[in-house]
């Protein structure tokens, strides 16, 4: 298309919708296969912390932050908050404490207790009833007083030297700007980290990252037969691979769990070599993900039985279920090394345990054993242990005003197969919630916050801090 063409193009398009797109400022230039032009965009809210996201690190991150006193708004892409933990359908929590005391306390064992009380999980039934928890999470966000938008994806950030000026917001009505002391990136990706050019690693030495999974939820499932058989998930793989029945040789099966009479909700199946930074590496990962179910469906009937004769698939997370894309690089990147020593940090914002849990990059039984052996022995912890997660993990480098919470903070990849699962989100979150309001509050750096302070608010917010 020429040029002339193009602005008409544009122009039909902004006035055929009603909606205004922004301005155009100068004319495109077409240059090497890139296009270069500018827009006009209002800036529509104006607020002290700007929450990128509302994942589990999202929401404890708005909460927290609420709680400090500071005015929130938290943008959140998809279109309900708990990000893999309800879009995705992650089934269950993994550890909230270390065998003797919470860990994740404060915002998430307040949060688990209310999910019991209203029903979304139970110690029975064990697996999340998804609209609940989406319901509890709506509820704590709108007690909270923190302004949301759902529908609303973080595209761009303006940075002027140390700081992040304005975040650049694709929603429903357009295209607009959100002005704030203080930005948390908590997508998950570490997309705003990286829109402000902060660096970051992605899996191993050659880029590997682990599996995604498209978790499921299914029907028909007779759980008193299924448990007089006391078979475990991948009791017949071999046999059934042998048999071609998967296209894929993977023998790591979590399982399914219970979320109520003849209904499971399942952590079954991997994805390799997918990247979730990238859509069309996404693409391909839903068409192979959805065509496996089929496979697994055929295995539970046919191979394991015992209750699963009659099992159907419901349906699949309406987001991929993504363990691991970039970690952001903060002022410290915390290593195996850390985790092994149990490390006690002066800037510690809590403890946390879970293990080592790197599913296999590979789908070969190499790759399966050596999980188990890490998983299971190597790294485990003993019961009362537990490692230290220090501030300066969540800033992100060089930039005055950008803290990162959940699972792309900064550490190793060994260290992101612990700190990933949700009740550490949670412990971050509500870290970064209570720091940008107190940097949002001072001079808008979060490096000139006092830790000491930070500490004490954390503890008074029922947060676990031995250390401090
Ligand atoms: C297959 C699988 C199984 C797992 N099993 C368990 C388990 O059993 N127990 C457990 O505790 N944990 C488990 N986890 C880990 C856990 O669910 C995630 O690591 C955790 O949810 C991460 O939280 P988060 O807030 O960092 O990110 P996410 O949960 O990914 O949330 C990020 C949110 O940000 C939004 N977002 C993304 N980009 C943007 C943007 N640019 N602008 C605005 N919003 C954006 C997303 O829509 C999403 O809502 C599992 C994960 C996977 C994938």
């Amino acid at each position: 298309m020429d040029r002339r063409g193009f602005l008409k193009g544009a122009a039909v398009a902004a006035m055929g919708s009603g909606i205004p797109f922004g301005v155009r400022a100068e004319t495109p230039a077409v240059r090497n296969g890139q296009v270069t032009y500018s827009r006009t965009f209002p800036v529509k809210i104006e607020t002290d912390v700007m929450v990128c996201g509302g994942g589990p690190a999202g929401v404890a991150a708005a909460v927290a932050a609420r709680a400090a006193g500071a005015r929130v708004f938290l943008a959140e892409a998809f279109t309900c908050f708990g990000g893999m933990g309800t879009a995705a359908r992650v089934p269950v929590y993994m550890q909230f404490g270390d065998g003797i005391r919470p860990l994740a306390a404060g915002f998430g064992t307040r949060f688990r207790e209310r999910l019991l009380k209203a029903g979304a999980i139970s110690s029975n039934y064990g697996s999340f009833d998804f609209e609940a928890v989406k319901r509890e999470y709506d509820a704590v966000m709108v007690e909270s007083g923190a302004d949301f938008l759902f529908h609303t994806k973080v595209i761009d950030v303006i940075r002027e030297g140390d700081a992040i000026q304005y975040a650049i917001c694709a929603s429903q009505s357009g295209i607009w700007a959100v002005k704030a002391k203080v930005y948390v990136d908590a997508t998950g990706n570490g997309d705003v980290a990286v829109q402000s050019g902060v660096s970051f690693e992605k899996g191993d030495s050659m880029g590997k990252m682990m599996p995604a999974s498209l978790l499921s939820s299914w029907i028909g499932i007779d759980w008193d037969q299924w448990r007089k058989g006391r078979l475990s998930f991948n009791a017949e793989i071999d046999r059934a691979l042998a048999d071609g029945v998967f296209k894929v040789p993977d023998r790591h099966m979590t399982g399914i769990f219970k979320s109520a009479n003849g209904l499971g909700n399942a952590n079954i199946g991997h994805v390799y070599d997918l990247d979730g930074t990238d859509e069309r590496s996404l693409t391909k990962g839903y068409l192979r993900g959805r065509e496996s179910m089929q496979e697994y469906q055929r295995y539970f009937s046919e191979y394991l039985k015992h209750g699963l004769e009659n099992i159907r698939l419901i349906e699949t997370g309406a987001l991929m279920g993504v363990r691991e894309t970039r970690r952001i690089t903060g002022d410290y990147v915390m290593t195996l090394d850390d985790y092994v020593k149990r490390a006690v940090f002066p800037d510690e914002i809590g403890r946390y345990a879970y293990p080592i849990d790197i599913h296999p990059l590979t789908a070969d039984k190499a790759a399966y054993a050596q999980h188990r052996e890490e998983f299971d022995r190597l790294y485990k912890y003993q019961k009362g242990e537990s490692y230290g997660i220090p501030y300066r993990i969540l800033c992100a480098k060089d930039v005055k005003n950008l803290l990162v919470a959940g699972r792309c903070v900064s550490t190793d990849q060994k260290v992101q197969a612990s700190i990933r699962v949700m009740p550490a989100c949670y412990i971050m979150g509500q870290a970064v919630g209570f720091a940008a309001a107190m940097a949002a509050d001072g001079a808008g750096d979060i490096r000139r916050i006092r830790v000491p302070e930070l500490q004490k608010k954390l503890k008074d917010f029922g947060a676990y801090l031995p250390n401090a």
